[in-house]
């Protein structure tokens, strides 16, 4: 049983796109969840996002589904900005962060805690009958991609529960407008409020 700074000094050592402050944000609003529930995240690349909120999971004693179909977004394949030669599987050539996210939920302790889901998050979001009372959406910055991910799962967030966004950059200067525009239509949907944020990192409850 690792303790709660071990399990986050590992989070941080795992490749990814989540700055610590931001990542220890994650963990920190984790915390302050109720008991008892079930969480999922849009979006799990080697499990950096699913450790930190995993460890706080674990001391809420929730649950916390990590979904991805494990080939990266567009912005991860070769020639384009984020590419790992690393995480390409030789024996097709293709992406394939899933034996890393394995491997990192298994160092961290939290194989009871995050349970992975491997696939689009469209079909899984067609299939998936829970209630959510948290939800991270940190899944492909593609306009269509974004916002399929907005309108499939934030339905499922539970009364006073939370959605968390990240990458939301209100400069277009700064990055991609797509997390962007659906953080605001959450909060003008008047579903949400806005809780709190660190970095591009915007967390909102439900009404
Ligand atoms: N939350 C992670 C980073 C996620 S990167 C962290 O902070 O550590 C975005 C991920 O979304 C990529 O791994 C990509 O494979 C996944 N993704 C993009 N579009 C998807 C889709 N339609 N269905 C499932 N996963 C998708
Ligand atoms: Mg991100």
């Amino acid at each position: 049983m690792s303790t709660r700074e071990e399990i986050l000094a590992l989070a941080e050592r795992v490749k990814g796109f989540m700055p610590t402050d931001e990542g220890r944000a994650l963990f920190r609003v984790g915390c302050g969840q109720a008991r008892g529930g079930t969480w999922l995240e849009v979006g799990a690349w080697c499990g950096k996002s699913a450790v930190f909120l995993g460890a706080a999971a674990q001391e809420r004693d929730c649950v916390l589904y990590s979904l991805d179909h494990h080939h990266g977004s567009l912005e991860n394949q070769r020639g384009w900005a984020h590419f790992d030669e690393e995480l390409v599987d030789p024996l097709d050539g293709r992406l394939n962060t899933l034996p890393t996210w394995q491997r990192t939920i298994s160092s961290a302790g939290l194989e009871d805690v995050v349970i992975g889901l491997v696939g689009p998050s469209r079909t899984i979001a067609a299939h998936f009958d829970q209630s959510l009372d948290l939800l991270f959406i940190d899944g492909g910055h593609a306009r269509e991609v974004a916002w399929a991910d907005y309108h499939a799962w934030t339905p499922k967030v539970a009364p006073g529960g939370t959605l968390l966004i990240h990458d939301v950059f209100p400069d277009p200067a700064d990055g991609g407008r797509p997390p962007y525009e659906i953080y605001r239509a959450a909060l003008e949907s008047g579903e949400f409020h806005e809780r709190g944020d660190q970095g591009s990192l915007r967390w909102l409850q439900r009404v």
